[in-house]
């Protein structure tokens, strides 16, 4: 059995009951097949992959928090600090209830190339909790964030780990979590990015996955000999990623024709109303029934089903594999040109094979919501040098991040004769970075 066969075995027999984390490996290893083929006594000798799929560290912890009515709750916390070999550690806190350890890890390993491809010096780490801030009060969510950060504060810090938001973590809870975190440890440090602009956030961080996600589309339709312009988009998600995907998409002259949450979707054929998706989302925290009942044009469907409707590029923002094989097949039946990832990993294993197998454009979340880590980087630096820059300044190098990205993506499938294939492409741009900087630090 060759040697990358033998860590996927190792790592679904060591990690039962973690479905999500076994198909982040297997699809990052199938990748980069080529690279270790041809090179395995080294790369055994060296324990190489086992030393990557195998978190540094894997932290667990009680979360007590008190709700109005004075009852006490316990929920888990965890942090996963997966890979440090280019940089502390840097990825999202996710507050769901589906959260578990398996999509932490599933979360932290993408998390490792993805900070690589953007070329910042970021090492992979994920955390979050199953504590679901649906319905929760400000008070409740803030006694929970602070319990949250009680522990967590004792493993993070402004160079060690940089946990940012993620599903279920916003402004509101990363402002909670940072007071919490300068009042135990005494440090006005840039621990946590997404900050509120007033202390020491980046303009346009709460922008960035979105607009990144546009701006690699954009960089992938013209390398096609086509743009945005006059094109129609379906979006799944009406959350960060999904809102700002929808802004820029419109402002690049697309129609941006759906929007889902966990209960159901909207059709709005005249496009979506970005400014009152906004109210609804960010301010009124609402279901998007309130959209139709703003909108009398558009439809409102209970559960999912956003694929179904016609468009040219499809940009899935929610969830882990909300695109399955049933909607890829209906997406090239209504002719499909383009399926880019907002979300981390939407797209199941069967589906993705299917797009590529059947020329629908395909890039990975690793690679087309990279933006957004990014952005949390460009904040890292604006706080250690204690400035802000302009929004028009973060704004352009993001747009300049993605398009190295597509360009470094787009060469590394071409370099080993897979062009087109991005999934390829991100996955061995990505390890190649942290493969030579884990040879050069020795076995640690
Ligand atoms: P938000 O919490 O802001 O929004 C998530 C959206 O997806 C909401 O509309 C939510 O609906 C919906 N959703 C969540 N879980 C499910 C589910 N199980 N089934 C159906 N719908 C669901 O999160 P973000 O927009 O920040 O994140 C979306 C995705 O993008 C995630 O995969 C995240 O990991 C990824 N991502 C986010 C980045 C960021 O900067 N925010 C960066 C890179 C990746 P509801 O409100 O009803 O739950």
């Amino acid at each position: 059995m060759s040697y990358i066969d033998e860590i996927i075995q190792q790592v679904i027999e060591k990690n039962p009951d973690e479905p999500e984390f076994h198909q982040a490996v297997r699809e990052v290893l199938d990748s980069i097949r080529v690279i270790v083929d041809a090179n395995e006594e080294k790369f055994r000798r060296d324990a190489l992959l086992e030393r990557l799929v195998n978190p540094e560290r894997q932290i667990k912890f009680r979360v007590p928090w008190i709700d109005d009515q004075g009852n006490a709750h316990v929920n888990t916390g965890y942090r996963v600090q997966f890979n440090s070999a280019i940089g502390p550690y840097k990825g999202g806190l996710r507050l769901h209830p589906s959260v578990n350890i398996g999509i932490i890890k599933f979360l932290g390993f993408e998390q490792i190339f993805k900070n690589s491809l953007t070329g910042l010096p970021i090492g992979g780490g994920k955390g979050g909790s199953d504590f679901d801030p649906k319905g929760k009060s400000d008070r409740e969510i803030m006694s929970f964030c602070q319990s949250f950060m009680s522990e967590l504060c004792k493993y993070i810090g402004a160079d060690t780990d940089v946990p940012a938001g993620d599903i279920g973590t916003g402004a509101r809870e990363i402002g909670y979590m940072f007071g919490q975190y300068k009042k135990l440890r005494g440090l006005f440090e840039g621990v946590l990015t997404g900050k509120g602009i007033s202390y020491g956030g980046s303009l346009a961080r709460t922008e960035a996955t979105g607009y990144g996600l546009l701006y690699i589309t954009d960089a992938l339709l013209r390398d096609h000999g086509m743009d945005m312009k006059g094109k129609t988009v379906a979006v799944s998600g009406a959350g960060n990623v999904a809102i700002y995907a929808i802004e820029k998409a419109q402002q690049l002259g697309a129609k941006v024709v759906t929007c889902s949450d966990s209960t159901g979707w909207i059709y709005d054929p005249d496009g979506i109303d970005v400014a009152l998706l906004k109210e609804i989302k960010e301010v009124r925290r609402e279901r998007l029934t309130a959209y139709k009942n703003a909108r009398l044009t558009s439809e409102y469907h209970e559960g999912r089903g956003v694929w179904q409707i016609k468009c040219d590029i499809a940009l899935p923002c929610a969830t882990q594999n909300e695109l399955t094989l049933e909607d890829a097949k209906q997406l090239k039946e209504n002719g499909c040109i383009a399926v880019c990832e907002g979300a981390n990993m939407p797209t199941t294993e069967d589906a993705t094979k299917f797009l590529q197998e059947n020329g629908i454009l395909f890039i990975p979340g690793k690679a087309s919501n990279c933006g957004g880590v990014a952005t949390s980087a460009l904040e890292m630096s604006q706080n250690s040098e204690r400035l802000s820059w302009s929004f028009e300044e973060v704004d352009s190098k993001l747009k300049g991040i993605m398009e190295n990205v597509y360009a470094n993506i787009s060469a590394a499938a071409k370099k080993y004769g897979m062009e087109g294939n991005y999934v390829a492409g991100a996955n061995i741009a990505g390890f190649e970075k942290v493969l030579d900087a884990m040879n050069a630090q020795g076995i640690v």
